[in-house]
């Protein structure tokens, strides 16, 4: 399991799943990214682009060891889940044991961040138990942005009310679920920062301890390429101007420092450093 120290915090990837998709005209999530336009950044290969061109993306969640607390950051898709992304099939895997074996058995879980409310962020916010879903971290408090919460509770469009009724309204009806602002101090170490754009309520959270800082960015920023190619956005970015307009601001604000930036979808290494690269940037692991 990759993991990275920040001074006192220690953040440990776990992995739901990793794989390639190759690009198709017709279900690219970027589209601009085509195999010969990614041949122009080959520093991709081969960590973050295969050999023939198809995009490597991770959906992972990062468990965040913090003094007192732990926190975990994005809940991935889930167990006992059919949909969409998944092809109608639900999921069956030993995430939970994954989560234990890096020291965050579920119990032990003192909060959960959700960068946004889409189906692979909220997914282990709950666990199957006979029929229903229960809360999988018993002992959290699930930490969501007031304004993200606002915008999907009424939606009623494609998995949306599905997504909310199994993975959110659950953790509120246990009253384990607190909406915060975007900018939210979670501890001495670690707070949100407003990252709209993707979602309207979409927050990355920024890790700072003894002189060193973190980036989660949640999908602020889905892939790599982001780096050299801001202007690519995804076809899940609700607001693609403003989505990229932050992705530009982000990577001015990080470029060559020693700010470590963990990538949410960034398949391994999936953490690294922004380079000043020519007239742009790109990204070192
Ligand atoms: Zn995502």
């Amino acid at each position: 399991m990759l993991t990275w120290r920040i001074g006192d915090v220690t953040v440990t990837r776990v992995v739901e799943m990793e794989l390639p998709v190759p690009y198709s005209p017709k279900h690219s999530f970027l589209k601009e990214a085509t195999p010969e336009a990614l041949k122009e950044m080959p520093w991709l290969v081969p960590h973050f682009v295969t050999p023939d061109g198809a995009l490597m993306l991770s959906i992972h969640a990062l468990c965040v060891d913090a003094p007192g607390l732990k926190l975990v950051v994005d809940t991935c898709v889930g167990n006992d889940k059919p949909r969409y992304l998944t092809r109608r099939q639900a999921l069956q895997t030993n995430f939970l044991e994954k989560m234990a074996e890096a020291g965050f058995a579920r119990e032990t879980v003192d909060a959960v961040v959700c960068t946004h409310l889409h189906v692979d962020h909220v997914g282990w916010n709950t666990m199957k138990d006979g029929e229903r879903f229960v809360p999988t971290f018993p002992n959290a408090r699930y930490l969501i942005g007031r304004e993200e919460y606002e915008h999907w509770k009424d939606v009623n469009e494609d998995e949306t009310p599905q997504i909310m009724a199994d993975s959110v309204t659950p953790i509120f009806e246990a009253g384990l679920a607190q909406t915060v602002e975007m900018d939210h101090r979670i501890s001495p170490e670690l707070r949100l920062v407003p990252t709209p754009g993707h979602t309207p309520g979409h927050v990355s959270v920024a890790i700072e301890s003894r002189g060193e800082t973190a980036f989660i960015t949640g999908d602020m920023m889905h892939h790599p390429c982001q780096v050299s190619r801001p202007d690519w956005t995804s076809e899940f970015d609700g607001d693609k101007q403003a989505g990229a307009a932050r992705r530009r601001t982000m990577i001015r604000e990080w470029a060559d420092k020693p700010c470590l930036v963990i990538g949410t979808h960034f398949a391994a290494p999936t953490a690294g450093r922004i380079v000043s690269d020519g007239a742009g940037y790109r990204f070192v692991a």
